[in-house]
């Protein structure tokens, strides 16, 4: 699982309807920066015996800002291997937040960015207070030059399969960088 339900109700329905609908259940639990709504389920998961994961930076963050926090930390980029599905973390330096990671999955092309990127549907990055205008653009650059043709971008709100996003949003931050 990669971050948690922001609705602490949402918790156990997730869990049960993980198990449910796909016959699994959640064994990790990553949180890619360290906000309410992807670190406030830590904690629960790893009562549940989930196996809980953060960097050692967002730990620090969030251990400075009161929230939940992870109980494996990673020092650096690191690949996991869980059943049939390989996966690493990828740490490409401050954007929406200092300590946002992402994640990819190199066989299915899938990347896992949280937060970082927004669809095309939406003109704003949103929230940026507790991240960086300034170096936005070159750490979304960075993920791009890494990950290579991803087939699906996993954003937190908008469509997954429109691979437009990143490109999208490396145009929104360059303005915001211009700008500031
Ligand atoms: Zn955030």
């Amino acid at each position: 699982m990669f971050d948690t339900p922001w609705d602490t109700a949402q918790f156990q329905p997730l869990l049960d309807n993980i198990e449910m609908r796909h016959n699994k259940i959640v064994l990790l639990c990553f949180a890619t920066h360290w906000h309410s709504d992807k670190t406030i389920g830590l904690a629960y998961s790893r009562e549940k015996g989930i196996k809980t994961y953060t960097t050692v930076l967002n730990d620090e963050l969030s251990n400075l800002n009161n929230k939940k926090r992870a109980e494996f930390l990673m020092t650096k980029d690191t690949n996991f291997t869980t059943g049939q599905y390989s996966f690493e973390t990828g740490y490409l330096r401050e954007a929406h937040n200092r300590d946002n990671i992402v994640i990819w999955f190199e066989k299915e092309r899938i990347l896992y960015t949280g937060y970082l990127i927004k669809g095309t549907d939406v003109d704003d990055l949103s929230f940026i207070g507790d991240g960086n205008k300034k170096t936005y653009a070159g750490t979304l650059k960075k993920v791009q030059k890494k990950f290579r043709h991803p087939s699906w971008i996993v954003i937190t709100n908008s469509d997954w399969k429109d691979i437009g996003s990143l490109k999208h949003s490396i145009r929104m931050a360059n303005k915001l960088g211009r700008n500031n």
